[in-house]
């Protein structure tokens, strides 16, 4: 079989699962990402920015990053989940900065799938697949973990509403032409008191305060935003009215599927960078991969990360079947952000002081890792998940 895999093992542990048109379209992103991206990947993170022609390529054929869970029917690609995790993984492998970009895209998109109306799902999803960018405002200023405890408010007026409050860590805020974003309808309702609504372009009482800086996932830009008088139109509430916490959570259920597969793409990056060094590294007359103190725990950490591409790949498939997987999907995502932390780590220790130059990228693959594993859920919350399905 033609494909360009990294490793003959590789292609053996995943091919079984995919099909032909999986296996061509994992190679032809790897193989662009390799070209395009990989030789800005340390560019990236010093600077702290994602050039904006690097961002309008990616949106743009062959890859359109924001169009692949949009539906044909509105000019989308129509992946499945499992195609998306096939390309979610070679990103998180080459740049992982540039996740961010592929998941407001997924959580944009599955808002609209989830919640939105006919014409609401005409008129964004058509233009996200035509490259603009839509982001996913939930986080408040409390903590991220209790979406129920938030603060904004949205106040009803004979024609909308009045938003009032802050949103935290709001990725790529800056470059979205359109918003998801939740506030109490019902505050005296806690929880079931939340509705979701769609904001277009930058409108007046959006107030900018802050680029949360972050150690890593450098390049990917969040923004700490106040809601300030904030007036949304009435026919842009998402969903129906104080049913909004439900629609986030069912949203981040499907989303987490591709960074659980994200995740599992920059786990294989520092593997390969362990393994590759381990091999090539002789100290005392033999390459350190002869000493089992180095290739065990390699060995343990292959299979945390098949096991990490095979839980994702099944959740994937269960979406993609019509399937419930609250479970599946929480479990492999707290096993992805677990392999990837083992994965960095290891491979730290591996390189010696070389773990920590900035001549080899595992030290940028460490900074990443931290910065990027409480993203939709950290993972105690996603235990917190699995363990109420047990
Ligand atoms: C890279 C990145 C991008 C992000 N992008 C967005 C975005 O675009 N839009 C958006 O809305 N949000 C975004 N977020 C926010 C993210 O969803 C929150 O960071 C996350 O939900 C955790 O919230 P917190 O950071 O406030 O932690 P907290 O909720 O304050 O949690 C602190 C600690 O307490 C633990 N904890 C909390 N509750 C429990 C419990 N019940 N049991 C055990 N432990 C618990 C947590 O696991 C954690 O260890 C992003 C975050 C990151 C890191």
């Amino acid at each position: 079989m033609n494909c360009s895999c990294r490793t003959y093992k590789e292609a053996v542990m995943t091919d079984v699962f995919l099909t032909d048109a999986q296996i061509k379209l994992r190679g032809q992103t790897r193989d662009y990402m390799a070209q395009e991206v990989t030789p800005l990947a340390e560019k990236i993170d010093r600077d702290d920015v994602v050039p904006e022609t690097l961002v309008r390529k990616l949106l743009a054929p062959p890859l359109r990053l924001t169009a692949m869970s949009v539906p044909k029917d509105y000019n989308g690609m129509g992946l499945s989940t499992l195609d998306v995790c096939v390309v979610a993984e070679q990103v998180g492998y080459a740049c992982p900065a540039l996740i961010p970009l592929v998941e407001i895209a997924q959580l944009f998109a599955h808002g609209l799938l989830f919640g939105g109306t006919e014409q609401q799902k005409k008129n964004y999803l058509t233009r996200l697949a035509n490259g603009m960018v839509g982001c996913y405002a939930l986080t408040d200023e409390g903590p991220g973990s209790d979406p129920a405890g938030m603060k904004s408010t949205a106040a009803k007026t004979e024609k909308g509403y009045v938003l009032n409050g802050r949103k935290r860590l709001v990725t790529f805020a800056d470059i979205s032409e359109f918003y998801i974003l939740f506030a109490k309808t019902s505050p005296e309702k806690g929880g079931k008191g939340i509705s979701g609504f769609i904001l277009e372009g930058k409108p007046g009482g959006l107030v900018f305060e802050s680029h949360a800086q972050t150690m890593g996932l450098r390049g990917h830009r969040a923004f700490n935003i106040r809601l300030d008088n904030l007036f949304v139109p009435e026919q842009n509430l998402l969903g129906k009215a104080d049913e909004g916490l439900k629609l986030a959570l069912e949203i981040l259920n499907t989303t987490r599927i591709s960074l659980a597969a994200g995740f599992t793409g920059l786990a294989a990056a520092a593997f390969d960078t362990a393994v590759k060094f381990a091999k090539q590294r002789t100290v005392a007359g033999k390459p350190i991969m002869e000493n089992q103190a180095i290739s065990f725990p390699l060995s343990e950490l292959a299979a945390r990360i098949d096991a990490s591409r095979l839980l994702t790949y099944r959740v994937a498939l269960m979406h993609d079947k019509g399937m419930r997987h609250k479970k599946e999907t929480s479990l492999a995502k707290f096993y992805a952000a677990e392999t990837l932390v083992s994965a960095v780590e290891l491979a730290s220790r591996v390189l010696g002081a070389y773990g920590a130059s900035p001549d080899y990228p595992v030290e940028r693959y460490l900074r990443d890792a931290f910065s990027w594993i409480a993203a939709q859920g950290t993972i105690e919350v996603q235990k917190l998940v699995v363990s109420r399905e047990l």
